[in-house]
């Protein structure tokens, strides 16, 4: 699969309307299981071996609107990896403490060290989004000249400076954007609220955003045409279709880790030899 038409390492010129929410092919049920199984086990040996070696981290960023899939994907991605080397944040409204610090700060302990996974479902970059969406950076308690109409571009810097750290640190990154249509979010919506079983995912904040989709569009395609990077891309995955965007996204992440090349740790000679000579001592 040609993941080269999802990815944007250079934001200047981005425009989302030139990215399709729907994936431009299609395949049979039974090839998309064998695709999703083979990758599985790819990215499963991959972690493996990224694991012993510890000497990168991968941080996996997913932004979407919302019914866009991002736990469908994560959950299906990363079923049957490690949990030892994988771990999943969620960034919800940040709390008092969280507002009382600077927006990166509630970050910092959810950074993979070296050998480990991390999942952002939801990052920072709701402090671009929703929070340039509703102006939210206006009610801090905060210095006037912490939150003028700067403020939002000032963040983008931030974001490119706190990558650029990461991955001068071994933190590789990968930024997932799940493209869902304003029709098929609606769609989902529908679902929700017709089968019982998904009542509990339905939320009256979720159509209270959904009010804002166009202002949410602008806030995405500011924010990626102002932080991808040649070592933080995006990926624009079209995600109306729920199994194909799953598709892409695990070749997305096996890719990624294949560039990482991790390998397993192989002793000294000298070391070899003496593992040997404990054969005899069991
Ligand atoms: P999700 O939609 O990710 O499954 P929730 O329904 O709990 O989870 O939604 C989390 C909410 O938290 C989202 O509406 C998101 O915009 C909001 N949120 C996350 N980070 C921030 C932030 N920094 N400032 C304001 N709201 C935030």
């Amino acid at each position: 699969m040609d993941i080269a038409k999802y990815k944007v390492s250079k934001g200047k010129g981005f425009s989302l309307k030139e990215y399709s929410t729907f994936p431009t092919s299609q395949c049979k049920k039974k090839e998309r299981v064998q695709f999703l199984e083979s990758n599985r086990l790819e990215i499963q040996n991959l972690q493996s071996k990224l694991y012993a070696e510890s000497k990168a981290g991968l941080l996996i960023i997913f932004q979407a609107m919302d019914g866009a899939g991002k736990d469908g994907a994560i959950k299906y991605v990363m079923s049957g990896v490690n949990p030892q080397g994988v771990r999943v944040h969620s960034f919800k409204v940040p709390n008092s403490t969280e507002l009382a610090h600077d927006y990166l700060w509630r970050v910092q302990p959810c950074l993979p060290e070296r050998g480990i996974i991390a999942i952002f479902n939801r990052s920072y970059y709701e402090d671009v989004l929703v929070v340039k969406v509703h102006e939210l950076y206006k009610n801090l308690n905060i210095l006037d000249r912490c939150k003028d109409s700067d403020t939002i571009t000032k963040r983008y810097g931030h974001i490119c400076n706190f990558e650029q750290y990461l991955y001068d640190n071994g933190i590789q990154l990968l930024k997932i954007f799940l493209n869902l249509s304003y029709e098929e979010q609606g769609n989902r919506f529908l679902r929700r609220l017709d089968r019982p079983d998904k009542n509990w995912k339905f939320s009256e904040g979720d159509i209270k955003e959904r009010g804002y989709w166009n202002d949410y569009q602008v806030a995405y395609e500011k924010a990626i045409t102002a932080t991808a990077t040649e070592i933080a891309p995006w990926y624009i995955v079209p995600a109306d279709n729920k199994p194909y965007a799953r598709m892409i996204v695990s070749e997305i992440v096996k890719k990624s880790l294949e560039a990482l090349n991790p390998e397993y740790p192989r002793v000294s000679d000298e070391h070899a030899k003496r593992l040997m000579g404990y054969r005899d001592k069991i």
